[in-house]
């Protein structure tokens, strides 16, 4: 097409004995001014030669998905995040509100790794939006559970995880939005090498705890990756499972309270998400401190400063720290 007009300039350009350029600079100059007529035009006329234009509506499923999300795109979008902060993403269900913005989305963001397959069951046949799951290509790690081999969803506790995640965000709006990819592509970077930053941090304040004291129980099994990045070591979980549906037998609480007392734990971590009940009661058993504002799997509220996937890293880290110091 390109070459044809091309070709139909060159020779036109001859027969009428001008040069090529200043014609073709001319009808660049014409086509670009019914560009900017089609973008700034409200009618809805100009829906498809506008198109690159027009805002993108992306929907992010998990709380941290949203906040790296905040990252690569900035201002350049209209983002919905769809779990909020301090929810229970195991358990969570989408509201009527929800399911109106994917049903809006050109783009969903989502986690896989069975914490949001209501995803699934709200998508219509008629819906347009791309969906891409951000966490694809993290090596995931297991869990045991009931005789069974289980996929560990709590990945965004290592921040090597996390730039895989803001890759594949930008990765996805490049695609979509390929007006503002240098804008992605060089937040993607930046926030990448903030999460480099971040991952030393944690490091120094780990290293600050005893050795034989970097033992973790927490309230159910969310700081494998955690743990695995930073050299603690999970001993046990008040819930023995990744997800928080499960529930503990009376053999499950008896055996990680001897747990507890054999390696000499200093402390139990619940989460900010999930009532702290049961763990308070098992710390006073084994006469251990309880943490119950640990992000296991939430972010802090707006301004908490654990409102980022990296500051909800360091807020995690210094609670730890302090508690079995
Ligand atoms: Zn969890």
């Amino acid at each position: 097409m390109k070459k044809i007009s091309a070709l139909l300039i060159l020779s036109i350009s001859a027969r009428l004995r001008v040069p090529a350029l200043p014609i073709l600079a001319l009808i660049g100059f014409t086509f670009a001014g019914v560009g900017l007529a089609a973008c700034s035009s409200d009618d809805g006329t100009s829906a498809n030669t506008s198109a690159q234009h027009q805002t993108l509506n992306v929907v992010a499923t998990t709380v941290q998905i949203t906040a790296l999300t905040k990252q690569v795109a900035g201002d350049k979008i209209q983002l919905t995040g769809i779990i909020p902060p301090g929810a229970d993403a195991h358990e969570f269900e989408p509201t009527s509100g929800d399911l109106q913005a994917i049903e809006r989305a050109d783009l969903i963001l989502r986690h896989g790794i069975g914490l949001d397959d209501w995803i699934d069951d709200t998508l219509k046949a008629g819906d347009h939006a791309e969906i891409v799951t951000v966490t694809e290509g993290v090596a995931l790690r297991t869990a045991e559970e009931d005789g069974k081999t289980v996929d560990d969803p709590h990945v965004w506790h290592d921040p090597a995880n996390d730039k895989i995640m803001v890759d594949n965000v930008a990765a996805a709006l490049d695609k979509l939005d390929s007006t503002n990819k240098s804008t992605y592509d060089a937040n993607a970077f930046a926030y990448k090498a903030q999460l480099d930053d971040t991952r030393e941090q944690v490091q120094a304040i780990i290293n600050t705890i005893p050795p034989a004291n970097r033992k973790l129980v927490t309230n159910h099994d969310a700081l494998s990756y955690f743990a695995n990045a930073f050299g603690l070591q999970v001993v046990g979980a008040v819930i023995p499972s990744v997800s928080t549906e499960a529930e503990p037998s009376a053999q499950d609480t008896a055996a990680l309270l001897d747990v507890i007392r054999r390696e000499q734990v200093k402390a139990i971590f619940a989460e900010s998400s999930i009532n702290p009940k049961l763990a308070t009661t098992l710390a006073n058993d084994a006469g251990v401190r309880i943490i119950d504002d640990l992000y296991g799997d939430s972010l802090g509220e707006p301004g908490s400063g654990a409102d980022t996937v990296d500051g909800m890293l360091l807020a995690n880290a210094r609670k730890i720290a302090d508690a079995l110091k």
